[in-house]
């Protein structure tokens, strides 16, 4: 009986082309990979600044197994605490207090645990949480978790953010966003979002996966890229984009952190990192924040600008077809296509020419904006973004 439904909804997901497939990366992720046994040229990955196989860091992980060991054997509150772990809790808080005054911070094994963290710690029945539509989905599933009710508003409509605040009489109020939308590549107005914040007595949740390592001042994200600076500022950063390893962070108030620490239940109940990791990462906000990290962001702006100047007017010559290139001045650079199937067959024209780009579709983003979602980064050259804005204009001429 399971296995026929579920078999019928698979080929209802294979008939409205929503089936997912996985390749298999045969090499390091790098833009020149070996999937699935070919030899690909990848838009796809969200190492921004190409530190995921950089050789500092395969090495730093290598001491850190060797000064820590292979695994944490417990949970944080057990016995899987290590000193790796508290030095970088120490250095990420130390990173975001300029932005957060005093603010502490605590490491999770992934970004999506953090987000349930925070969004299940402090959404109580004492709260209301207020979420872009188009906010990432580890945001969406903590504020269905969460015991306070859920407020979304229309992407970027903060005129409707404010009426909704306006109306809402819970004791705490909890804006949530996303800084750099994943699937767009637009920032939100954080500095509107914060004055908004402030007027309403709430506190602003902000989930920065694309932009820390790559916004602001030497990377330090997106609360530097606005010069942002408030005690109201919840901030959660990952560590498996543009620091090129795994797991993520919350930096806050320290009573907020306190409070996570005694009752998020995907901080509590789940064995901590590896500590490798946490020593490793120590290593890449040593990169992210040098002359290196500097280096490879300005590499990272030119192959943008390279990729919007090679496809703007060519997006414009097929605007019949109702494409466009989403208004992105980051790494994420979305041509939105609409059309499911004219998503995959695009896709599919740029792997037989070894292009990999991913086709983004429901319900990953809303329907009829399917689209394939490229992303840049540092260790791609002007040579790769050529290759792909020629590749692009030879797959939509297949097509018709
Ligand atoms: C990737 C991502 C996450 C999840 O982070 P992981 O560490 O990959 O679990 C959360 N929010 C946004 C916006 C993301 O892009």
């Amino acid at each position: 009986m399971l296995i026929e439904h579920l078999n019928r909804r698979l080929r209802e997901h294979e008939a409205q082309a929503l089936r997912r497939h996985r390749r298999t990366a045969e090499s390091p992720c790098a833009p020149h990979q070996r999937v699935s046994g070919r030899e690909m040229l990848s838009f796809c990955s969200n190492d921004y600044l190409g530190l995921a196989n950089h050789p500092a860091l395969i090495e730093a992980l290598a001491e850190g197994a060797r000064r820590h060991g292979a695994g944490s054997g417990a949970s944080h509150l057990i016995s899987g605490h290590s000193c790796a772990h508290v030095l970088l809790e120490d250095a990420l808080a130390r990173w975001l207090s300029p932005c957060i005054p005093e603010a502490r911070a605590l490491t999770f094994c992934t970004g999506y645990m953090a987000n349930l963290a925070l969004l299940t710690a402090l959404g109580d029945a004492s709260a209301t949480i207020f979420a872009d539509k188009l906010n990432h989905a580890s945001l969406v599933d903590g504020a269905l978790l969460a015991k306070a009710p859920l407020q979304r508003y229309p992407h970027g409509r903060l005129d409707l953010l404010a009426n909704q605040l306006r109306l809402c009489s819970t004791p705490v109020k909890l804006i949530v966003t996303d800084a750099v939308f994943s699937m767009d590549g637009d920032l939100a107005d954080l500095p509107a979002l914060l004055t908004m914040a402030e007027a309403h007595d709430a506190w602003l949740v902000i989930d920065d996966a694309h932009g820390f390592g790559v916004l602001g001042r030497h990377g330090s994200g997106s609360l530097s890229h606005f010069g942002l600076r408030s005690e109201r500022l919840i901030y959660m950063g990952t560590l498996g984009k543009a620091a090129g390893l795994g797991g993520a962070f919350v930096a806050a108030h320290p009573i907020v952190i306190d409070w996570l620490v005694q009752s998020a239940r995907s901080y509590i109940y789940t064995t901590a990192a590896p500590p490798a990791i946490a020593h490793a990462v120590l290593a890449s906000l040593q990169l992210i924040a040098g002359d290196e990290g500097d280096a490879r962001r300005a590499r990272l702006a030119q192959s943008i600008g390279m990729l919007r100047d090679g496809l703007t007017t060519w997006v414009q010559e097929h605007r019949s077809l109702g494409w466009r290139l989403a208004d992105s001045a980051t790494a994420i650079q979305p041509l939105i296509v609409g059309d499911n199937a004219a998503a995959l067959a695009l896709a599919a024209g740029l792997d037989a020419q070894g292009l990999w780009v991913p086709a983004i579709r429901p319900p990953t983003v809303p329907a009829g904006t399917a689209r394939l979602r490229i992303t840049l980064s540092a260790a791609h050259t002007p040579q790769d973004v050529q290759t792909l804005v020629d590749g692009l204009a030879r797959a939509a001429r297949a097509l018709r």
